[in-house]
């Protein structure tokens, strides 16, 4: 570290991004990728990539899955599983966070010299605390102002202590 660059100096500069964000920024939503996961009500049949129709429930019972089980179909006279309609796999409903960011949009020039390209029609640079780095690798989109965009880049920009992400994302399209 530098002789300017000192304790003080890194927490005047955090303090002072963070009070930016929260009297300029806004709250951006992440949306999380949607996980693919085994039915945990039934058993899996490889060859018909299907569910065996033969109640086997996870144990423990997880608790994110809709609608909640688990459920003794063939006991119920159900032929097929109800949770997964007999496709022995589910799709678990993507998650939400909402994150402070200060918001940049960018012109058409701007977002042109920026991984954004010419892809989209509304431009964002997002610049968010380091600790939503993986909050943000872990996603493909994000909704800001109403829009949503797709997540181009997450870079962390800064050294040590100082270091803020840079996120670029695109939309519109
Ligand atoms: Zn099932």
């Amino acid at each position: 570290m530098s002789n300017f660059v000192d304790a003080n100096v890194i927490n005047v500069f955090n303090t002072t991004i963070d009070k930016l964000r929260e009297d300029i920024g806004r709250n951006v939503t992440i949306i999380g990728k949607p996980i693919e996961r085994s039915c945990p009500n039934c058993g899996y049949d490889p060859i018909n990539k299907a569910s065996n129709n033969k109640y086997e429930p996870e144990s423990p019972y997880p608790s994110d899955v809709e609608p909640t089980g688990p459920i003794n179909f063939p006991a119920q006279g159900m032929r097929k599983c109800p949770i997964c309609s007999g496709k022995g796999r589910i799709v678990l409903q993507a998650t939400e966070d909402s994150v402070l960011c200060l918001i940049s949009p960018l012109t058409k020039e701007e977002a042109e010299k920026t991984q954004l390209g010419k892809n989209f029609i509304i431009n964002y640079e997002l610049s968010a605390r380091a600790q939503y780095k993986e909050l943000f690798m872990n996603s493909n989109k994000v909704v800001v102002d109403g829009h949503v965009c797709d997540i181009i880049s997450v870079s962390p920009v800064g050294i040590g202590t100082l270091t803020q992400l840079q996120i670029y994302a695109g939309g519109g399209v």
